[in-house]
This record gives structure tokens, sequence and C-alpha cells, in this order.
């Protein structure tokens, strides 16, 4: 089977990067260690091998059928529900008294991670069902938990996250479906959600759909949003009813052709019902407690598809002959064999910028999970309001880096396939239109940029930012203890003085009222402060195979450690000085893209 992920160096993040002993020791996961944190990502990766791998093309040829009000999915998506379902994968991190196995976010991320590259469609039906669940656990009732999460962690229910609407897709204020009060203290619920994702198919009995909608009198805005369980077939003594929820259609998309994407009508015959989980008008806070960690599903998609397009592309790199090299034994002799393409120094820069982006991004996605936990579970509130402040301000980047720079990568990974990645007889095509959609769902980019530059580079007073950079400064003190690592550590260095020049500028724009100007360049703003935090991550990984390498605590093989610390000078060489570019543009005084009221279309012209 072709490789699409590399579970070695997931180990060595866990082990050797980013601490793991430390959320291990939390009193919640003492029954946890790091061998059988191993021993779990081994049997997610088989499990992956034979439920998921295989069927990673066929669900993309086939796609979903839409017709007569229902939506046919691959029939391997039941199987899966079902076997994750079996292992207790869904909901691993719940409770034990709610029926989970109290597994930490750092392992269950890794665990995902796993199974996305191996195939991101089917991944999703399991994410969305994990994710509607722990909302009725974390707001509900102990009734509605009952009643609905037992079926959705056995996998015979599935879960949705219903909130777009036609014209309220980044703007949720304005959500407009309705709810109003019954007798029975259920909920009448009427509107239209489109783009709902693994909303109805017929691998699940039941489909359990977490609806934003607005109960009668709410106030307009954001703070009159309710949350409602809103399930396709309610449950009557005689066995599941039709709920009035209709199916209107599937909508044909590029990629993850695999994994529905519907749009659902809600209460058209006046017959649907929702319960309210929480209270009323705070939906919308309870839903951003989901979309946090969607979010970094959503990186974590971006990244482990990008892992699997490195992996075809490095293997078809170490197999095609083509040319000669320029030196050396080749020469420019077209008597003498071809070389193979790795050898050509341009394809081995775009291996070199794939395994930066995927191995860097992963990074991310594994502190952030460390955070995850720290920030839920550490045994004093300081520590838990510091690492909640880090992943809040982190959370933006770790959807956005892997989305946009994943798409990069893949591309890059075409690159390397020449007329071959064009092509369906290789799966780098569908792995480039597969990541499209992560830098346009759950926020696209210009909402992630907005959030990060407009509230979490100031989050607690700028108290995040602080407690970022006191971390910051600690790799770098680390990495300072090796000679050949210094000059990387004064580079990142720099990288925090510009950080705090950059800001400096824009958030005079804030201080003077002029919010647009503020935040016009997000986006641009995303990508120079990603770049750095990436640059963060292949300090710390670098550092940390020094370590190994000059203690001679080499868990694995020492090229892999060399490995290391060359895509770090590789990602300093090629990525850290883009950041140059961004810093120019970022405090260049020309306004170009603000416009007056009524002159909107002229620059078009
Ligand atoms: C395949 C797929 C699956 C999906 N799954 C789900 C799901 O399961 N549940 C669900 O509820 N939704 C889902 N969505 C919806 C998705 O979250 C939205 O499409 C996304 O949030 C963008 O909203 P929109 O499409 O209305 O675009 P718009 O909001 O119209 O945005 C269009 C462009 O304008 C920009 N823009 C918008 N507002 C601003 C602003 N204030 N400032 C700067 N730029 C702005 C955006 O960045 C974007 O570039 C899915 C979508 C797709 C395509």
């Amino acid at each position: 089977m072709a490789q699409y992920v590399n579970i070695n160096h997931l180990k060595f993040l866990l082990r050797e990067v980013h601490g793991m002993e430390e959320v291990l020791s939390l009193e919640r996961y003492q029954d946890y260690d790091l061998d059988s944190v191993d021993m779990l990502l081994d049997s997610v990766k088989q499990f992956s091998d034979q439920e998921l791998y295989p069927y990673f093309v066929e669900m993309d040829r086939v796609g979903a059928k839409y017709e007569n009000g229902t939506i046919t999915a691959h029939p391997q998506i039941r199987q899966v529900l079902q076997k994750a379902g079996a292992n207790g994968y869904i909901c691993a991190h719940f409770d034990y008294a709610d029926g989970g196995s109290q597994m930490p976010h750092m392992a269950s991320i890794a665990a995902n991670y796993i199974s996305s590259a191996a195939n991101n469609s089917a991944i999703g039906y399991i994410g969305l069902t994990a994710g509607a669940a722990g909302l009725i656990k974390a707001y509900g009732t102990r009734e509605l938990f009952d009643t609905y999460v037992p079926k959705m962690m056995s996998g015979d229910w599935g879960g949705t996250m219903a909130l777009t609407e036609p014209q309220a897709g980044s703007s949720l204020s304005d959500i407009v479906s309705s709810a109003s009060l019954n007798d029975d203290g259920s909920y009448n619920i009427k509107g239209q959600k489109i783009f709902i994702s693994a909303g109805d198919h017929q691998c699940a009995d039941n489909i359990i759909h977490l609806v934003l909608a607005r109960v009668d009198g709410a106030p307009s805005g954001t703070k009159g949003i309710s949350l409602f369980v809103v399930p396709k077939k309610r449950i009557t003594d005689e066995g599941l009813e039709a709920n009035d929820v209709q199916t209107a259609g599937e909508f044909e998309k590029m990629g993850q052709r695999g994994y529905v994407t519907t749009h659902l009508v809600f209460g058209e015959n006046n017959d649907c019902k929702g319960w309210l989980v929480g209270q009323e008008n705070k939906g919308l806070k309870y839903m951003f407690r989901m979309m946090n960690g969607a979010r970094l599903e959503v990186g974590l998609t971006g990244s482990s598809i990008a892992s699997a397009a490195y992996y075809a592309s490095l293997q078809y790199a170490k197999e095609r002959p083509q040319g000669r090299r320029l030196d050396g034994s080749g020469g420019k002799n077209v008597d003498s064999p071809q070389t193979l393409i790795i050898n050509h120094p341009d394809v081995r820069r775009m291996l070199m910028l794939q395994k930066a982006v995927v191995e860097g991004s992963s990074s991310l996605l594994l502190l952030c999970a460390k955070y995850l936990d720290l920030s839920h579970y550490s045994d004093n509130e300081e520590d838990r309001n510091k690492y909640n402040l880090l992943l809040e301000l982190l959370t933006p980047i770790a959807k956005t880096y892997p989305s946009e720079m994943g798409q990069t990568s893949i591309s890059n990974g075409m690159q390397v396939l020449g007329g071959a990645g064009f092509t369906t007889d290789f799966p780098l095509e569908q792995y480039y239109r597969d990541n499209r959609i992560t830098a346009i769902y759950e926020g696209t980019t210009g909402i992630q940029s907005l959030d990060l530059l407009g509230r979490k580079m100031t989050l607690g007073n700028g108290a995040a930012l602080k407690l970022l950079i006191e971390e910051l400064k600690t790799t770098i003190n680390s990495a300072n203890t090796y000679d050949d690592l210094k000059p990387y550590a004064s580079k990142f260095a720099a990288l925090i003085s510009d950080t705090e020049k950059v800001l400096t500028h824009l958030m005079s724009f804030a201080m003077q009222g002029k919010f647009e100007r503020f935040l016009a360049d997000a986006s641009i703003f995303m990508e120079f402060f990603s770049t750095i935090v990436i640059a963060w991550q292949w300090l710390q990984m670098a550092t940390a195979a020094k370590q190994a390498l000059v203690t001679g605590q080499t868990i694995r093989a020492r090229e892999f450690y060399e490995a290391q610390i060359h895509t770090l000078k590789f990602y300093f060489k090629y990525e850290v000085p883009k950041t140059k570019g961004h810093i120019e543009t970022l405090l260049d005084s020309e306004v170009l893209t603000i416009v007056e009221e009524g002159k909107e279309i002229a620059a078009f012209a």
C-alpha cells in the first residue's frame, strides 16, 4: 500500500517535541502512557489501511447521488461509522461516565490525522458526529444527552452542524431560520440551510442536526441566535418517524465528492420539531465552542491531505527517470543513463517545501491539541487560562496555514509528477481538488485573518500575545544551546521584533478608529505571522532532533533527526525571507483596496 502519512513523525512530535508526558501526567489521563498512545496510533493506522484508504479514489469517482429527495452516499460510510463506533473512536475524548475513554486530545488529534490522510471524505462523517455529540454533552440537558448521544457514539446515528443559510455564510448574524415554542416544550423549526456536510445519507439510521435559529421575538444580530437539536427522524413509542426535514439537493462539488453536502429545508409542512440546547439566545456562543474544535479539524484535513500528496509525489520522484544531472557522472552526456528526478535540485526543492509544510503544520496542530488538553484539565486555574489564551490565539493560524500552504504544497507535488500529476492515473489531482475547500469552510481565510488581527492579537488586552512571545523565547533559549542552531535562533528572534513593529504600525489605525484601514490587509498579516509560527515549529523540531543526536537518545534512525535539521534550514532559506515582502506591504502607506461608498466598481473598469 502506498504511504500516505508518516506515523513516525507524529510519534516524534508527541514524545520528543511537544512533551506529551506533561499531558499524560494529568489526573484525568492516568490510564494512558506514551506506549499506549503509540499502540493506539498503530491500531488507527491499521483501521485506516483497511477501511479508509482502499475507498479513497472510489468515493470520489462514484460521488454522492441525489434522487427523489434522498441522497445515496458510498456504502462504505456505514461500515466506517459502525466500526469507528465499535472501536470507540467516536467521542473517544468523552469522560468514562459518558461512555468515552478519556483519550487525550493530543492522541485523538494524531489519530484523526492518520485517518484523514487515508480518506478525508470518509473521516468527515465521524468528525461531525463527534462534534455534534460534544455540543449536546457540553450544553444540553442529561435527557437530550441520553436520547441522542449514545446512538451517535455507536455510529448508528450521524450528526451535523447546520449554520449556513443562503444569505448568511460568513455573516451568521443574518440567520433567519425560526423557532416557535410549542406547548410540550419543543420548538417548531422553519428555515433553509445550505452546504450542510453529511446532512443526509442512507448510511446512518438517523441524522441529528445541530441547528442555529431565532426564537420568535429574539433580538436581531448574533445576540438572538439559539441552538437546537433537530433530528431527521424523531423518536416515538413506535420507533422513528419523519420530522419534516426535507433534502432539497446535493451540491455537485469539485472535491471531497464522497462527503455529501446538502441543501436542507426544515418545517416545510410545519411539522419539524427541535429541542433547545442550553439557554435561548446563547446559540452562537455554544456553536463557537464547537467551531474552534472544528477549525483545528479543518487545519488537520489540510495538513493530512498535503501529507498524502507529499508521499505520493516523493514515491514518484524516487522512480521516475528523466534527464541528466548537470554536473558529475551524468554531465550532459546523452549516452549516460537518465537520472531519477529526485536528483534534480528543483524537484528536491519542491519535495522539501512539501515536507516543510506538512510536518510544520502537523507540529502546530499537535501543539494546539496539547494546549486544548491543558486548557481543560490542568489542575490550576492560572494554567487553564494561560493555555486557553494560547489556543485561542493560534486557532485561526492552525486552520489557515495548513489550508492555504497545504494547497501550495499539493500544487508543488503535482508539479513533481509533471504531466502525470494532471491525470486521474495518479492521486495528486484528487488531493488538489479535495483540499481546496479547507480555505473556505469553517470560516474563510479572509474571516480567519480578521479574527487573528482584529481579535486574537489583542486578546486579554494583549495577554495572549505576551504569553506566546514567552513561549517563542523559551524555544530560542533551547535552540541557542546548540552552536549550529544559533544562527536560526537569532534569525527567529528578529522575526519577533518584526512582528512588534508591524503591529505597532497597524494598531495605530485601530486607535484612530480607522478599522477598515487596520484590517484591510489582515490576510497578508496572516501569511506573515503564520510563516513565523511555522518557523517556530521548525525551531522546536530541529532542537529536539539535535538534542537526540547529541545525547545519543535516538529512538529513531539518525537520518530522521538529521532530516529534521535539514528541513529547518530549508524553511529558513526559502520560506522565512517571504516575511520581508509581507512587512513591506504591511508598512506601505499606499491604500489601494479601500473604497469610498458609491465608487466600488471604478477600480475594475
Ligand atoms: C463543501 C462545503 C461544505 C460545507 N459544510 C458546512 C456545514 O457542514 N455546515 C455549515 O453550516 N456550513 C457549511 N459550509 C458553508 C461554509 O462554511 C461557507 O460556505 C463559508 O463560511 C463561506 O460562506 P459563503 O459561502 O456564504 O461565502 P461569503 O460569506 O459570501 O464569502 C464570499 C467571500 O467574501 C469574503 N467575505 C465575506 N464577508 C467578509 C467580511 N466581512 N470581510 C472580508 N471578507 C469577507 C469571504 O472571505 C469570501 O472570500 C460548507 C460549504 C461548502 C462549500
